[in-house]
């Protein structure tokens, strides 16, 4: 399995992932056959967080090949990611206080044995070990495997649940801020207070093909408690009425100007922001950024085929803009907490017309959320 830093690859990969695989997603995709079998799901998920390819066009493949009632499951999950964000977005002190703790945690275990032992794959336990190997190596684990990862990381390796986190987004290639943070806040059973999630020798057992014997877990554990309760806070989401002849930055999750909303306006120019260690709490591996700096090159090569004028720009740069810029909004995340710390508040958001009609459906769970998708994907 590699992710070669293009949308071309990203494209291919959604071609020959509905081509040839889709029919059977639903029936196959718990199954966790190793990093050289990856057919029975898309691996789309590094590309889609960074905007190289979006929800709607994979949707939208994916509907050009099979009915609605076909690709159903798979549809739903892509818009869990739609999902996650909007329930951030109304709920952003989850993140915020996320990073308060983490800070505090992290100078607590600096030293920790057990911690230091899990990061480096040298646990009793012989398929966590494996995992934490392939997710250095690959930057991307199975999704199955993610929720038996973190489960094994809380509960029977008793670590919390934000080391783990923060450990995912060092790196996995596809490092969200809302899935990762809401996914381990979910298994950790914060997220849905009182429920959590269990992962069982058998169940790891069936989902491997068998790959790992004697697995030897904290199958009766507890869900963790927060008394932390998050209210929604109400915000608007609206795009200025006539875009004007300005400047836009773009982030590392929009990295396909050419299929956004915004693609037929004319910018004079465009500003590609990376974000280097310097301005992250999150430290990521070198691969990873590797990958975001491939990406946004080739972003860069695509506008410039257009004749497009554009620029690579280090974050710390955005300071010396002092006229009103457009963005395309970099949702929740570090991107907007280098905005929000720096006051710049010369910089005028644009958000996603999916984004915008999707996130009003965020404010309960998700079994609510997916009453609405049918009405989601016929308005685009
Ligand atoms: C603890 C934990 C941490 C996670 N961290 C991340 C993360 O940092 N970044 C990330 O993109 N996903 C994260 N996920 C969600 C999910 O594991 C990955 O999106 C999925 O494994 C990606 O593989 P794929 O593209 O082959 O998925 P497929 O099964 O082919 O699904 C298609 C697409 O749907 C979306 N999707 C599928 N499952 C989920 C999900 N549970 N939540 C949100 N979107 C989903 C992704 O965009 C994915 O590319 C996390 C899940 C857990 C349990």
């Amino acid at each position: 399995m590699r992710f070669e830093a293009s949308r071309a690859k990203a494209l291919d990969q959604l071609n020959n992932f509905v081509k040839n695989n889709l029919s059977k997603y639903s029936k196959l995709r718990n199954f966790d056959f190793g990093p050289n079998i990856r057919s029975n799901i898309s691996c789309l998920s590094p590309y889609i967080t960074h905007g190289v390819i979006n929800e709607l066009e994979v949707i939208k493949k994916s509907l050009n090949k099979f009915s609605f009632a076909k690709s159903e499951k798979f549809i739903q999950e892509v818009l869990w990611r739609v999902y996650w964000k909007g329930w951030l977005e109304l709920r952003p002190n989850v993140w915020s206080d996320y990073l308060i703790e983490l800070s505090q945690i992290k100078q607590e275990y600096k030293s920790n044995k057990n911690y230091l032992k899990a990061i480096e794959g040298k646990t009793n336990i012989e398929c966590f070990n494996h995992w934490v190997i392939e997710l250095k190596e690959h930057n991307y684990l199975h999704n199955h495997t993610r929720m038996w990862f973190a489960s094994i990381w809380i509960f029977t390796l008793e670590l919390p649940w934000q080391l783990g986190a923060e450990f995912f987004m060092k790196h996995l290639y596809d490092g969200d801020i809302a899935s990762n943070t809401l996914g381990w806040r979910w298994v950790a059973g914060v997220q849905t207070q009182g429920k959590h999630y269990l992962a069982s020798e058998w169940n790891i057992k069936k989902f491997t093909n068998d790959r790992f014997q004697n697995i030897k877990l904290n199958e009766k554990a507890c869900p963790k408690i927060s008394k932390k309760i998050y209210s929604i806070i109400k915000k608007k989401f609206n795009n200025p009425q006539n875009l004007e002849k300005r400047d836009l930055i773009i982030f590392e999750n929009n990295l396909s100007f050419e299929t956004t909303n915004f693609q037929n306006q004319k910018f004079r120019k465009i500003y590609l922001v990376l974000n280097k260690n310097e301005k992250r709490f999150i430290k990521l591996s070198e691969k990873v950024l590797k990958f975001k700096s491939l990406l946004t090159e080739d972003q860069k090569k695509r506008l410039e085929k257009k004749s497009i004028s554009c620029e690579i720009i280090n974050i710390n740069e955005m300071k010396n803009i002092k006229e009103e810029i457009y963005a395309l909004y970099p949702n929740i995340s570090e991107n907007l907490d280098f905005i929000n710390s720096n006051n710049l508040n010369n910089i005028k958001f644009l958000y996603r017309k999916i984004d915008q009609f999707s996130w009003q459906y965020c404010n309960k769970g998700f079994f609510n959320f997916k009453n609405y998708i049918p009405k989601i994907i016929s308005i685009f």
